[in-house]
This record gives structure tokens, sequence and C-alpha cells, in this order.
């Protein structure tokens, strides 16, 4: 058995979540790595004064660490800042409605131990767009939310009939079918969105930013219902920080 230090500490990169206090100093740091998935590591001593290494543990910021195995909880050792998000996320108040909503929304989705890659590259791009305001929060948000839940295995379908792929475009939509829905599937009390509203959520689940920043109020507004109710659909408590966002 190998017991050098070497075989107990680790490096990761990853994206602050969410922190909270341990006893009189120390902080609980959520992250979401891109080797291990959700990892809960202690940073010691960072809230006793305003140490450099606690600015760089702040939520929405990317970091590069360096961990050690502990009894319960890994503790960070050493960390390095790879992208300041946090900074301009802070200084907006809508992007910090919609970073906190992203944060609990990944920390859910990622169970501590299963690997993260692509929900880790979701994040942080979210995070990164949000700090820069490239597109409005709330369609960062719902572009986040659709895609995620689309890497857990839950994608949505904006076109074709979720339950039987009858080809699209449909006009009713059923979160608990999956999507859009065909006039023979249609459930009672599927909603029935715009074309407009489904051409963006279409839009926000693939990324195609011509269309979703082109994209009116009204529509906005209707996407980011039925993304909420899919996302409760799915997430059994949902998510409590979506009511904060602020919608156009
Ligand atoms: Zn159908």
């Amino acid at each position: 058995m190998p017991s050098s230090s070497a075989s107990r500490t680790y490096r990761a990169v990853g994206v602050v979540l969410r922190t909270y206090k341990l006893g009189e100093a120390d902080r609980i740091i959520v992250l979401l790595t891109r080797e291990q998935g959700q990892v809960r590591a202690v940073a010691k001593g960072v809230r006793r004064t305003s140490s450099k290494f606690g600015s760089r543990l702040e939520p929405f910021m990317s970091v590069d660490l360096q961990l050690a195995h502990g009894r319960n909880l890994d503790v960070i050792t050493q960390v390095e800042t790879k992208g300041a998000y946090g900074y301009g996320i802070a200084a907006d108040y809508a992007s910090y409605t919609a970073a906190t909503a992203i944060a609990e929304t990944a920390e859910r989705l990622t169970d501590i131990g299963e690997t993260g890659g692509a929900q880790y590259a979701l994040v942080v791009g979210a995070f990164s767009a949000l700090s820069r305001n490239l597109h409005p929060s709330e369609l960062i948000l719902d572009s986040y939310l659709l895609r995620a839940l689309a890497t857990a295995g839950w994608a949505p379908s904006f076109t074709d009939c979720a339950r039987c792929g009858a080809p699209g475009p449909h006009t009713a939509f059923s979160a608990p079918l999956g999507g859009a829905v065909c006039p023979a599937c249609r459930p009672p009390g599927a909603a029935s969105p715009s074309s407009a509203t489904m051409d963006l959520l279409g839009a926000l689940l693939t990324g195609d930013w011509a269309i979703a920043d082109a994209s009116d109020a009204g529509a906005r507004r209707e996407a980011a219902g039925l993304v909420a109710a899919y996302l409760q659909w799915h997430l059994e408590r949902g998510v409590a920080s979506l009511k904060y966002v602020e919608r156009v």
C-alpha cells in the first residue's frame, strides 16, 4: 500500500456552487469538479481574515485546486483562480439570482462521486456568459436548465411529439410527457404555447443564440414558465432560488 503524501492529495478543476460556515473560522465549499463530480471540501481559516485563499473560493469562481483526503471531508490545501466569474456576477442582481438558481440546480443534478465533466462544462459556460453579460441573464439561465436536464438524461423535445415521435411542429406542451405533444397524444391540461415560444425553447436547448437573443418578452416569459415546469417535474422539490430570478 503506498502511503506517501502524494497518494493522499489530488488535483481538480472545479467551480464553486455554494459555501457555508463550519465552526469558528472554516467554510465548507461545495464544488462541481471536472474530474470528480460534486465535492464538498473544507477551507480552513478562511473566515478569520479577508484571505486571498477565501476570496478565491467565493460562489461562481472557477478554480484549480489541490485537495487532501480527510477522514470525513477533504481539505483544500491550494487554490488558484481560473475564471473570476464571481465578481462580474455579484455586480449585477439579475445575473446573481440567475447564477444562484444555476448553482442550486447543478448541486441537485450532480451527486457526490459521479463524474461531472459535461455538467461542469455547462455550469462554467453559464457563469462565464453571465459574468460578461453575453446574453440576457434569464435566457442564459433557461438555456442552462434545459441543457443540464438533457445531459442528465431528460432531453425535452420542442419539435417532434415527445411521446409518439410524430413530426412537428406541434402546438401543445406537456412536461410529464417530455415537451411538445401531437394532438393525439396531448393530455388534458397540456399547455398551448405560441410558436415563437416553442422556437425559443428549441433555440435555448441547442444554443442558437441568434434566435434566442431576438426573442420578445412574451415568448421569454412563456418559455421560462415551461422550463420551470419541466425542471420541477424532474427535480422533486423544485429549485427554490428560481423564484428570485428577475424576469422581463
Ligand atoms: Zn404524439
